[in-house]
């Protein structure tokens, strides 16, 4: 079905990735896939991993019950996966890491996994990746918002792999932090930053998972639009939008240039951080 966004909020830069994404609409049949990563300080053992299942199983739960049930997903296979980076894994060089981990994993790319795996898990129609660490750190998720095939200076990663990260070395609200990067992978958008739109957020989706993990938390009507539970906006959500179109930083593409043709796509390559990363 065709999900309507109203003339006059169509450019606001919540939509700049809608439909677009590898992941597409977070309904259908889905493969849930996490990889612990170690690496020479932090490591993953038997109980650290099964703690974080735990979480997993509660952001799952949470997830179903919020809309997902109601809107037909399925989360059909989960897997977990086991990987030891020789290198310390560092936050501003994942890239690096994800490339590192997934090549050490035995595919060529992240692309070539997530194919992969899609193969493996007969039925699925999409498959959501998470790279986990046993340590502290901001999470978030890697998302192309829309330009695809955009390759960064490491040629096994592509800017439509769209992946989150997960440091899940502080656990509070650790179900929370996995079901928001989920999310992020489907489209959603941050509501706590820049202040015009957190304080319209707060105005009008208190308590999403979007903006803050306190309080009785649930995913807002706009969020369930945007990952394709909804087909129509809310009144309030529009509202929402109309407050805040101009106020969200755009990405720039001044400096694209086509790099190099390969065999299946047309490779940009975008001078500077030309991919997103969305913080949680
Ligand atoms: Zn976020």
């Amino acid at each position: 079905m065709k999900r309507n966004v109203p003339a006059g909020v169509e450019n606001h830069p919540a939509f700049r990735g809608f439909n677009t994404g590898c992941c597409g609409r977070l309904v259908g049949h889905m493969a849930w896939v996490t990889v612990f990563v170690s690496d020479p300080e932090s490591h993953w053992n038997a109980a650290s991993e099964m703690r974080y299942k735990e979480s997993e199983e509660k952001a799952i739960r949470f997830l179903m019950d919020s809309g997902g049930t109601a809107a037909g997903l399925h989360i059909k296979e989960r897997a977990h996966y086991r990987v030891s980076l020789p290198f310390q894994e560092k936050r501003s060089e994942y890239k690096h890491t994800v490339s590192e981990a997934v090549l050490k994993m035995g595919y060529l790319s992240f692309e070539d996994m997530r194919a992969s795996l899609r193969q493996t898990f007969f039925g699925v129609e999409h498959v959501a990746v998470f790279f986990v660490f046993n340590k502290k750190d901001r999470s978030f998720a890697s998302v192309s918002n829309g330009h695809k095939s955009i390759l960064s200076t490491r040629r096994s990663y592509v800017a439509t792999d769209e992946f989150g990260v997960i440091y899940a070395g502080s656990r509070v609200y650790l179900p929370f932090v996995i079901c928001h990067e989920l999310l992020h992978l489907y489209g959603a958008m941050d509501y706590y930053y820049p202040d015009t739109v957190k304080r319209e957020a707060e105005k009008h989706f208190l308590h999403s998972i979007m903006l803050d993990f306190g309080g009785v938390i649930h995913v807002d009507e706009f969020t369930k639009f945007l990952v394709g539970w909804n087909d129509d906006l809310t009144p309030d959500a529009i509202d929402f939008l109309k407050k805040t179109i101009v106020t969200r930083r755009s990405v720039s593409l001044d400096s694209i240039t086509i790099h190099k043709p390969l065999k299946r796509r047309t490779v940009l390559e975008i001078a500077g951080k030309g991919d997103q990363h969305v913080d949680h």
